[in-house]
């Protein structure tokens, strides 16, 4: 590989680069770690050490690192037609082409996709579509959202507005108007002495609560995201969403699933909708639509919504210059032509998802870990101050970042908020790779145990 000057590009990057959801001052005393390469389930570094990237890049890299076919249809799609946009009455053909890819691979009659380019502009498209969608309809105080505390949908305005992070809302002012939240479902915290399928029904009649406070006539959409991804992989037990479900439909509330992180099979169901068993009017979707090899973000909406957008909504007054950009969706009817044709998200649910849930228990008996929570190919282990009790750290979060140092110290890439350790591997990872986790993990969590 290249000889690369790391000191030199550490102070050029403290010097000129300000990183997202970082504490700019402490990364430049403590000098950013540069990538440089990607292969199948692994990534190097610039200091050339191998790492199992636990965590597809940022719950995206589904296909995994380092798939050619991505990067020529980019080239082929770059040298044919490098961009042309939807608005004047025109577009381009693999867009079309993914509409439809869309419409046919999302739940019911979600046929209907609007582009963005990325998670965050998905959720404000679908805020602001779906408050016109009631507009039109004679109803425009019928515009409020509801969302989850803690949860993450986006850093644009209306992202972080719906999303409930605390740290997010104290800067600049969010969140905008009319915006409100209910308590996320988190049994391990919030339980008590219910089974989780009791649980589950109390967290979602959160919602009927407050539909009921506010007015169902002036509630226009409640989102979530399936398994609450950033806040630490709250997988909500299954009789939530069901719930969920049943509560908009009694009160007219339109159902949006923010699946940019439970998206193209991080369950091992296309969707984590289908997980739930739930079929929502609206769903945002980015991350694994392209395996993160480019940005791209949609939002889909059913035949009703969609509807009364063409047939009443008039002008749409929204978009982006790059909705629709013809090499993102080249790679992403790449991406998802692999996805389909080598069988990625069937294998992942019936073969590795299973056999990592058996490892991702046995990682649950450690003395440090609390909670190990798994659907799919996306899981978190809580670690906690005594193990058999539901209780956090009085210092959250220090134990964490710990572990997640002492795991990449160990060659393995694994995410911390606060002290849930987070899992979310790319789709096609092997039997032996959750082999080398688990040792890998084991370690880390013994180390970090003996430091307390
Ligand atoms: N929604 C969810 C559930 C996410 O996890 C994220 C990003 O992590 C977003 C939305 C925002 O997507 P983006 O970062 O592409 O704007």
């Amino acid at each position: 590989m290249e000889h690369i000057d790391i000191t030199r590009l550490q102070h050029l990057d403290a010097e000129h680069h300000l990183h997202p959801f970082n504490d700019n001052a402490a990364l430049a005393k403590k000098g950013t770690r540069i990538l440089v390469k990607g292969e199948g389930a692994y990534v190097w570094d610039a200091e050339g050490h191998k790492l199992l990237d636990a965590f597809a890049g940022l719950w995206c890299v589904n296909l995994g690192y380092g798939r050619r076919e991505l990067g020529e249809a980019a080239s082929r799609q770059m040298t044919q037609l490098a961009y042309y946009n939807s608005f004047f009455q025109c577009t381009v053909e693999p867009t079309i082409q993914l509409a439809v890819k869309l419409a046919e691979l999302t739940p019911a009659d979600l046929n209907h996709a609007f582009f963005t380019n990325s998670g965050s502009e998905a959720n404000d498209t679908i805020l602001r579509l779906v408050r016109h969608f009631w507009a039109v309809q004679d109803q425009p105080q019928k515009n409020i959202f509801i969302g989850r505390r803690n949860g993450y949908h986006g850093t644009t305005m209306a992202g972080a507005s719906l999303g409930g992070m605390a740290g997010m809302h104290k800067q600049g002012g969010l969140p905008i108007p009319d915006i409100h939240h209910i308590d996320p479902p988190f049994w391990f915290a919030d339980g008590g002495d219910l089974s989780p399928d009791e649980y589950g029904i109390v967290a979602a009649r959160r919602l009927e609560q407050k539909i009921l406070e506010l007015g169902p006539d002036r509630v226009a959409a409640f989102i979530g995201e399936p398994i609450m991804g950033a806040i630490g992989v709250y997988i909500p037990p299954m009789t939530y969403w069901k719930e969920i479900e049943r509560i908009c439909r009694q009160y007219d509330v339109l159902l949006v699933a923010d699946e940019v992180i439970c998206g193209f099979g991080r369950t091992g169901e296309w969707f984590g909708s289908q997980y739930f068993g739930i079929t929502p009017d609206v769903m945002t979707l980015a991350k694994g639509i392209t395996s993160g090899y480019i940005p791209l973000g949609a939002a889909m909406f059913n035949d009703r919504v969609a509807g009364v957008l063409k047939h009443q909504g008039g002008e749409l007054a929204h978009g982006c210059t790059y909705s629709g950009h013809p090499v993102c969706t080249a790679v992403a009817l790449e991406n998802i032509r692999i996805l389909q044709e080598e069988g990625i998200v069937d294998r992942a649910r019936t073969e590795i998802a299973p056999y990592l849930a058996e490892r991702w228990a046995e990682l649950g008996e450690h003395r440090l870990v609390g909670e190990a929570r798994i659907a799919g190919m996306v899981g978190a282990l809580e670690l906690v101050p005594r193990k058999g009790e539901r209780r956090f750290f009085d210092e959250r979060g220090h134990v964490g970042v710990l572990c997640r140092d002492t795991a990449l110290k160990n060659g393995l890439i694994l995410r911390a908020t606060y002290d849930s350790m987070l899992l979310s591997p790319p789709l096609i990872w092997t039997r032996e790779q959750v082999d080398e986790l688990f040792e890998k993990a084991w370690k880390s969590l013994d180390e970090t145990a003996a430091t307390l």
